[in-house]
């Protein structure tokens, strides 16, 4: 058996589905073997960052627009509400502008407000009559270990759910291979690991 230890208290399971990216099971769990830990710390990842906009009016009528104009600083334009009807979020509107970047890339730790900054000037390229008044609210959201950079003879350095101590299993986007990572295939995963761990605890 596990003891988890949560901020409500420590609970003790029979096994455990780690679902973190890899260098975060490397920083959580003691003991694993030497040659799971070199295959974790062999992976490497690309860092993403997201801004969402609650914006009064819509910015464009497009859903999904990809960007590939280096002078723009955003790689992809979601406008969710041109997919989803306002009508379902109180008549807002909420777009996504999404970044792929190297981790010490400045839009990965500059102050959240500042990217917002940033970003805005750009919006009058999309739509010249975008005005800054339209944002009603803003978020923003960075993730270390956004996308698994696939590397030569990857299939080889994928890391076993198995992780080589007793009922502790490792699913996360690393394994997703040769797919790209998405969340059908999370869903996926969690099938495959749950037949898994069924398995491996036999019955009872
Ligand atoms: C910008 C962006 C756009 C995307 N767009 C799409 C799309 O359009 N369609 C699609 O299908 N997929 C998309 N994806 C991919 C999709 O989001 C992932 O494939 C999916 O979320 C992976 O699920 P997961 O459960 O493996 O990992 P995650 O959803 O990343 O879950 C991992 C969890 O671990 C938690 N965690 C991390 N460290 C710790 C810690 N120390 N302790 C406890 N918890 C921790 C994290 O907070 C997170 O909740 C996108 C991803 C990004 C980054």
């Amino acid at each position: 058996t596990w003891d988890v230890v949560l901020p409500e208290g420590a609970v003790t399971v029979d096994a455990v589905v780690a679902t973190v990216p890899s260098p975060v099971l490397l920083r959580l769990v003691a003991g694993l073997p030497e040659s799971y830990r070199t295959k974790l710390s062999g992976l490497t990842y690309e860092a993403a960052a997201v801004a969402l906009l609650q914006l009064s009016q819509p910015l464009s009528d497009i859903y999904w627009l990809n960007i590939a104009d280096p002078e723009l600083p955003f790689t992809g334009i979601i406008e969710h509400t041109n997919f989803m009807s306002p009508g379902d979020y109180d008549g807002k509107h909420f777009v996504y502008l999404s970044r792929y970047m190297e981790p010490d890339h400045p839009y990965f730790s500059m102050p959240e407000a500042d990217l917002i900054e940033e970003y805005i000037p750009y919006l009058r390229r999309i739509n010249p009559s975008f005005d800054r008044g339209w944002i009603e609210r803003w978020w923003v959201f960075r993730e270390r270990a956004a996308q698994p950079i696939v590397t030569r003879d990857y299939s080889e350095q994928i890391p076993d759910h198995r992780t080589g101590l007793p009922n502790l299993y490792l699913a996360n986007t690393s394994q997703i291979y040769p797919e790209d990572r998405g969340t059908n295939y999370s869903v996926r995963l969690g099938n495959r690991i749950a037949e898994l761990v069924t398995a491996d605890l036999g019955p009872g």
